[in-house]
């Protein structure tokens, strides 16, 4: 079965562990480095980014994190997980895993009081996907690997570079698993092509 796993330092990870199953998977939680092995696909929950980076710094996962990445594995990263996966976060010297070749601007959409929940079209799914913004970022350039998945509002809330996939938003705190399911799909191709 295909082996789905989900960094656990802190952030919404049971949401999606239901979601990875809901959509036939394994979900595994992710604390330690030698939780990771085995894994064919990652996701990294959103959260407060410099807190989960503290504690990938504390857990000494960001090599382990860097080499899965390397290995031509899939990760999607939400919210707090695209701010970590970004190459360029603006106001900050150096990035967190920087892996995906985008700029993001963190808090685009105002504070926890003006969190909202919409529609979104997205690439490749027919119908629209809910979702959560929750002091969300936003991309503000995107390289030219860089296919754009959805866009709110005039701005950038979802892209896919390779095998990475990150988006603004939280999918995971609605009932709508399609985006999950689109990783899932993502990771089981690159199984393939592994295998
Ligand atoms: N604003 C948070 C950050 O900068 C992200 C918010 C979220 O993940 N819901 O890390």
């Amino acid at each position: 079965m295909t082996k789905i796993g989900i960094l656990a330092l802190q952030g919404a990870v049971r949401e999606h562990v239901k979601q990875v199953e809901a959509c036939g998977a394994e979900a595994k939680v992710i604390k330690r480095v030698e939780d990771i092995a085995g894994l064919d696909g990652l996701i990294l929950p959103g959260g407060e980014s410099t807190t989960m980076r503290r504690l990938i710094d504390r857990y000494e996962l960001m090599e382990p994190l860097r080499a899965f990445a390397a290995s031509g594995k899939p990760i999607f990263g939400t919210c707090a997980g695209l701010i970590l996966m970004a190459k360029t976060v603006e106001g900050y010297d150096a990035p967190h895993l920087g892996l995906m070749d985008v700029t993001v601007a963190r808090n685009s959409f105002g504070r926890q009081i003006h969190s909202f929940e919409t529609e979104l079209a997205v690439k490749g799914i027919d119908n629209p996907v809910d979702a959560v913004f929750i002091r969300a970022p936003h991309i503000t350039a995107a390289g030219p690997t860089v296919e754009v998945l959805a866009e709110y509002d005039g701005r950038i809330v979802m892209v896919r570079d390779g095998q990475f996939m990150g988006c603004s938003f939280h999918p995971e705190l609605t009932e709508d698993i399609s985006l999950t399911r689109c990783f899932i799909d993502l990771v089981r191709s690159c199984v393939q092509v592994q295998s």
